[in-house]
């Protein structure tokens, strides 16, 4: 009774926010999460907390399994401001694009993955508005990699695995923002 009352941003972590990929984290990030039965305050608030913790980890994309919290959300900045999707879905997929992703979940960790070039993606924002978005590129990559996470699925099942490999954070790949997750 009383978990209920804590309020979402407030079950993240205050030291380490982002959940890694090793211990309990593994259980964590493999579950498959749950959709926002309705969307709140206590959403807005995890939102904005969600985009502080990815813009202080210099990522582009965060979802909230990444932050313990297994209900279907992620923010994502790739350059054009902060937006936050909750309950997405991808309508529309088209097109195929190569190119190197990093998780915030697995510092370090680079592979090349196959994704679409192109999406649509819909759902409702922060405030509980509907939201339907065509993007491409970068954007439609961040997108995919964070639609995955909801599902308990991380880049590295998708990577291939020829090319992934550890790269130190003083090594051109791992200060390069736009490559973390
Ligand atoms: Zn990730």
């Amino acid at each position: 009774m009383a978990k209920t009352l804590v309020k979402l941003a407030e079950q993240i972590r205050s030291d380490d926010p982002i959940v890694k990929y090793e211990g309990e984290g593994v259980e964590v990030l493999r579950s498959v999460c749950k959709p926002v039965k309705q969307v709140t305050q206590e959403h807005a608030e995890l939102v904005a907390r969600m985009e502080e913790i990815m813009h202080e980890a210099n990522g582009i994309g965060l979802a909230a399994p990444q932050l313990g919290i297994l209900q279907r959300i992620f923010v994502y900045d790739s350059g054009d401001g902060l937006q936050a999707i909750i309950n997405p879905v991808i309508m529309q997929r088209k097109g195929e694009q190569v190119g190197s992703e990093g998780c915030l979940s697995m510092p370090g960790l680079y592979g090349d993955v196959l994704r679409a070039n192109e999406v649509v993606v819909k759902g409702l924002d922060e405030l509980g508005q509907p939201v339907r978005i065509r993007a491409q590129g970068l954007t439609a990559r961040v997108i995919q990699h964070e639609y995955d996470h909801l599902d308990g699925v991380l880049f590295i099942d998708h990577a291939d695995p020829d090319t992934l490999h550890y790269a130190s954070p003083d090594s051109p790949e791992g200060e390069d923002p736009e490559l973390r997750e």
